[in-house]
């Protein structure tokens, strides 16, 4: 048992106050920490990984609100629960994919405690990251990284290095960063806007640091502009089994189509690939213009793996601890989502999910919701450890 100081605060003010002598720099792992709902940091807490010296308790902050500004941006409250934003009548009208990636997260229960803010600040499930038995560079800086070389299915192909190839693993984050959200912060300091695509760092050198939110800055509030993907957006979730599970991939995929179906404007970006959500506006912009073809869905999806790396240990009897089999799975799951977006499907997964396949060749979805899982053959056969505790959005 770590011996921590506990203090609840009511106000924004007393919460900035409270976290105004955190030094910057200071070691994340002990320094103190803003607590929500929960659902990750105790987890931590519990298995040794983390050791914050003081726990902020801001539960009680008044930042739930959930509301349409007259420019139309919607305003999302850091402590608004999961649960609440995806079910929230705005949320549903406005931003359908966001919603699907909530619901493709954790579960019920878990999403009735997590807060939005808290959901940015999840950290990595990486096996070697909970065993504090093991070298690992994202918990202590220096020792090493032994998934670069062992197991790694749930591991990076984009964006990684050989100090740290884990993934992001919020769902939530991967539809934010493809709706152009930006995250407000405050500090003593004063408050500053910060874009979803800038708010999660890769690893570089400095794998230790998932973020660019310096540690006495709150997380008041995310905000989505307007967008016109409400009829065409998917979140399309590949996982090792149906439900409770982070994504071996996943895509948010939107469309703005003409009536002739060519391709006015497009988004795309991915989860469980890399170790922030991975936005291509370079791939974007090739849609843009472009017929909604399984073609052109198919070139861009090669052209978004053009610098994709497997990584992981070398293949046993039993089956590759590696992640090889990502890069054709991430291929085929761009090509999925763009057609499903094409056709207005909203997602592969949870409770407002249909058929996929039934919706891909027409255009047209029978509203039959029904799961789909595009999981490559192998990749449900055992040869992976159990998923860390604390499954989380
Ligand atoms: Fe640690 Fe990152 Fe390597 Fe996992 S991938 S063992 S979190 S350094």
């Amino acid at each position: 048992m770590n011996p921590f100081r506990y203090m609840r605060v009511e106000t924004v003010p007393e919460a900035l106050a409270a976290m105004s002598g955190v030094a910057l720099g200071e070691d994340v792992g002990t320094r103190p920490r803003l607590f929500a709902g929960g659902t990750n940091l105790l987890d931590l807490m519990k298995a040794d990984v983390m050791h914050p010296v003081t726990l902020v308790d801001i539960g009680r902050l008044p930042l739930t609100q959930i509301e349409r500004l007259p420019d139309g941006t919607l305003h999302l409250g850091a402590m608004a629960r999961n649960a609440d934003t995806a079910e929230h009548p705005l949320v549903r009208e406005h931003l359908p994919m966001l919603r699907a990636a909530i619901l493709a997260g954790a579960s019920g229960q878990i999403r009735n405690m997590a807060t939005n803010g808290g959901n940015l600040l999840q950290r990595t499930r990486c096996y070697y990251f909970y065993d504090s038995g093991v070298p690992c560079n994202k918990r202590a800086p220096g020792s090493g990284c032994p998934a670069a070389h062992g197991l790694a299915r749930q591991h990076a192909i984009l964006g990684a290095n050989e100090h740290c190839i884990a993934t992001h693993p919020s769902d939530m984050c991967v539809a934010l960063a493809a709706l152009g959200a930006t995250v407000h912060v405050e500090s003593v300091r004063g408050a500053r806007e910060i874009p979803m695509t800038e708010f999660h760092r890769l690893p570089g050198d400095r794998p230790d640091i998932d973020t660019v939110l310096q540690p006495d800055e709150l997380i008041t509030h995310i905000s989505v502009p307007p967008n016109p993907y409400a009829g065409h957006g998917t979140y399309l979730k590949a996982r090792e089994r149906a439900s409770y599970a982070f994504a071996l991939v996943s895509v948010a995929a939107a469309l703005e189509l003409y009536p002739d179906g060519m391709i006015r404007s497009a988004r795309l970006a991915l989860g469980g690939v890399a170790h922030k959500p991975w936005r291509d506006l370079e791939a974007e912009a090739m849609l843009a213009g472009k017929p909604a073809t399984d073609q052109t869905f198919a070139d861009v999806a090669a052209f978004v793996l053009r610098d994709a790396r497997a990584w992981g240990g070398p293949a046993l009897p039993e089956g590759t601890p590696g992640n090889a089999f990502k890069i054709p799975l991430t291929e085929r799951a761009i090509v999925r989502a763009l057609q499903m977006a094409a056709a207005g499907i909203v997602t592969n997964t949870g409770q407002d999910a249909f058929n996929a396949n039934e919706g891909l060749g027409d255009g047209r979805n029978d509203g039959r919701h029904e799961e789909h899982h595009d999981v490559p053959d192998g990749a449900g056969d055992g040869s992976h450890p159990t998923i860390p505790p604390g499954e989380a959005p």
